[in-house]
């Protein structure tokens, strides 16, 4: 049948026809071959735009439809379905990209718009060209992977399993909780930390629908959107976690003594430890780094120490009773089928001792905020007492805002969560030791969100000092008595244009949030990107954030960018959602204008299989060809440039199609 096609031309407002003559441009179209209809309109993608599209097709007979307006990823899925509803193949329709590529890059109108008619020119000719292409469906496995456990992974996690679904909560320590479990009170509200996070992880350890896998990493995953299979290492915990009670007995005997993590190292622990007073799963774990028996068994010596397993006899204190410690335990590999993956693996604080002139590590008393979280908390090593590290209280404290973030050194980004936790330290400081001075220096106070400012406003009122203006350095060089003895701060007050030496005990450096160090490997294990500054990339920054360009995968809470925890909760539930609406679909449709492979030209040579960047390509060891997985594929073409046999074809992307294409921008 000869091609019929509607051509419309989208104004966009004025993003596309402030700069380029929308209807000189209908205009041109009406007068190319083939075409019956050429309009423009204020909004295609309204519901009047894509009526005028539907009209045309039934009134007129179209069989071919080419819309020439915003980027296709933005309404390609719009109009396709604008065509469906009249009764149009989907696959009938092409896109001309007149905003990004015109109207946007250009300011010469009369070029704009010459180049506005080359790519309607261009579309049209490539429309006539297209096939007509029926879209598959497949099932979908109704499990669910959360790849970590931090307060993003449990409430996702929750929410899916609160709707009767299956959730395997992956978690890399031994423990879920995450960076909350460790801060003491969250802003502005003050509500204690663990008293809102433990009641869920306890669900969560308790839940039938969920299936904790932690002190395991994905180290593999294959498959699609609805039917993924994923390879998940068990890492050795050398206790066996039906038989442990927990009761902490086998850490009392332990002999090896170090810093604590959930401590930030401010505290000790043993080889052989529970995690967090907390912790969920609540069982030992033994550290295979440090145990003196483990190490020993590495270097061929028969037995060394065991005195959490054997007890010591003669002090009449036995070992563990439960005799759950089994120090042969093995990493382990085990594959689980799901149909969605949730990634919610947060950040690592930046770590300022790469700010040299801030003396973290090198001088005493100069703290993170994470370790301060863990000075101030109750279960901390201080138990809760603000400390300095000769065991006396601090007279004078300051707290640094920004370091690692607006910098153009390290992190340019704001890290959302700074200033919101500097004023909560502050809170904490001038409520647990009322005589102490309290100094913030910030660049800007950045307060957005739901009672942020008036807790400004409220810190203000506790007698706090704000200076306008970034730390340049901290020493312990004193000039004046009243400095001897002290860490001086100093900095340039940007609002009096003074520099100033601040005499404290104590400094708080309130560090950057940024992408955890196994994030890039992560991405490579599930085709994710990742942006500029390392966090992993949404499909979409307004109008999709928390899916991904792999379907089926969803990233949410720190791991896409830093946030706090409500804007974290949101993330999750809104991923929670998302994954159960596939659900309750039970199957997903798949993208027709894919890659396919005609067997007799294929030579078998696999190139295609390392090129495909989705792992969409597969031999057949039999009839010794290739073979596209048709769920997998996304149709981005990179196969069909690098098979040497031009054995495979993208649907909608033959080579007649883009020549015609071509020939139509040359015109
Ligand atoms: Fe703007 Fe695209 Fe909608 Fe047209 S179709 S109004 S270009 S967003
Ligand atoms: Fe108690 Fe044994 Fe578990 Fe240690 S390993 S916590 S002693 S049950
Ligand atoms: Fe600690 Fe010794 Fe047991 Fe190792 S073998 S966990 S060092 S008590
Ligand atoms: Fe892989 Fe792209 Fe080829 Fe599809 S078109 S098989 S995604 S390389």
């Amino acid at each position: 049948m000869a091609p019929k096609i509607g051509v419309y031309i989208c104004h966009c407002g004025s993003n596309i026809a402030g700069i380029v003559d929308c209807s000189k441009v209908s205009d041109f179209a009406r007068a190319l071959p083939n075409v019956a209809v050429a309009r423009d309109y204020k909004y295609m993608c309204s519901d009047p735009g894509q009526n005028l599209i539907k009209d045309d097709i039934k009134k007129l007979g179209l069989n071919r439809v080419v819309v020439a307006s915003c980027s296709p990823r933005m309404h390609e899925p719009t109009f396709r379905r604008a065509c469906q509803d009249a009764g149009l193949n989907q696959y009938l329709f092409e896109m001309a990209n007149i905003r990004e590529q015109c109207s946007w890059v250009h300011t010469d109108k009369e070029m704009a718009t010459e180049k506005a008619k080359a790519l309607v020119a261009a579309a049209v000719k490539r429309v006539a060209l297209h096939e007509p292409l029926e879209t598959k469906e497949v099932s979908m496995n109704a499990n669910t992977l959360v790849i970590g456990g931090g307060v993003a992974g449990i409430q996702a996690a929750l929410e899916i399993a609160d709707s009767g679904h299956k959730v395997y909560l992956l978690e890399k320590d031994a423990s879920i909780g995450g960076h909350m479990a460790m801060f003491d009170k969250t802003f502005p509200t003050l509500d204690c930390a663990a008293c809102i996070l433990t009641p869920k992880m306890t669900t969560v350890g308790q839940h039938r629908n969920i299936e904790l896998l932690a002190n395991s990493e994905i180290t593999e995953l294959s498959g699609y959107v609805g039917n993924f299979k994923a390879k998940i290492k068990k890492k050795a915990r050398y206790i066996d976690m039906v038989k442990c009670t927990g009761c902490g007995r086998c850490s009392e005997l332990c002999p090896t003594s170090i810093p604590n993590e959930f401590d930030c190292g401010l505290g000790k622990r043993k080889a052989i430890y529970i995690p967090s007073p907390y912790a969920v799963p609540n069982k030992a774990i033994i550290d295979a780094k440090n145990c003196r028996h483990l190490k020993g068994k590495a270097e061929g010596k028969a037995d060394v120490c065991r005195l959490c397993q054997k007890g010591i006899p003669n002090r009449n204190q036995p070992g563990c009773e439960a005799e759950a410690i089994d120090f042969n335990q093995q990493d382990e590999i085990v594959e689980i089928e799901i149909g969605n993956i949730i990634v919610a693996t947060g950040f690592q604080q930046f770590d300022p001792t790469k700010i040299y002139q801030l003396g973290y590590g090198r001088l005493n008393n100069v703290f993170t905020g994470l370790e301060f979280e863990r000075l101030t908390n109750a279960s901390g090593p201080t138990n809760g007492k603000v400390l300095l590290k000769d065991g006396s209280e601090p007279k004078a404290v300051a707290i640094l805002h920004c370091i690692g973030s607006r910098d153009t050194n390290y992190h340019k980004y704001c890290s959302r969560v700074c200033c919101m936790y500097s004023l909560k330290f502050a809170h904490l400081l001038r409520e647990k030791l009322p005589d102490t001075a309290v100094y913030q220096l910030y660049i800007d106070m950045r307060c957005a969100g739901s009672g942020y400012e008036e807790f400004y406003e409220r810190l203000q009122e506790e007698g706090v000092n704000f200076i306008r203006g970034k730390a340049g350095e901290v020493t312990d060089l004193t000039e004046t008595p009243e400095e001897k003895g002290k860490l001086v701060v100093m900095v340039e007050d940007t609002l009096v244009r003074r520099k100033r030496r601040l005499p404290v005990d104590m400094v708080i450096l309130s560090c950057a949030l940024e992408p955890r160090p196994d994030t890039e490997q992560l991405a490579r294990i599930l085709t994710l990107s990742r942006k500029a500054d390392g966090f992993l990339l949404e499909k979409h920054p307004k109008l999709d954030p928390v899916a991904t360009t792999t379907d089926g995968i969803y990233i949410v809470g720190a791991c896409q960018s830093p946030k706090d925890i409500p804007d974290t909760v949101a993330q999750a539930s809104a991923a929670a959602a998302r994954v159960l609406a596939l659900i309750s679909k039970g199957k997903v449709e798949i993208e027709a204008a894919i890659a396919y492979i005609d067997e007799d030209k294929c030579a078998g040579c696999k190139i295609c299989i390392d090129m495909c960047p989705y792992k969409a390509i597969s031999f057949d060891e039999v009839k010794k060809v290739c073979r596209v997985n048709e769920a997998l594929c996304k149709g981005c073409g990179t196969c069909v440039a690098a098979c040497p046999a031009g054995a495979i074809k993208g649907r909608h992307f033959t080579t007649e199609e883009i020549m015609a294409e071509i020939e139509g921008v040359m015109a």
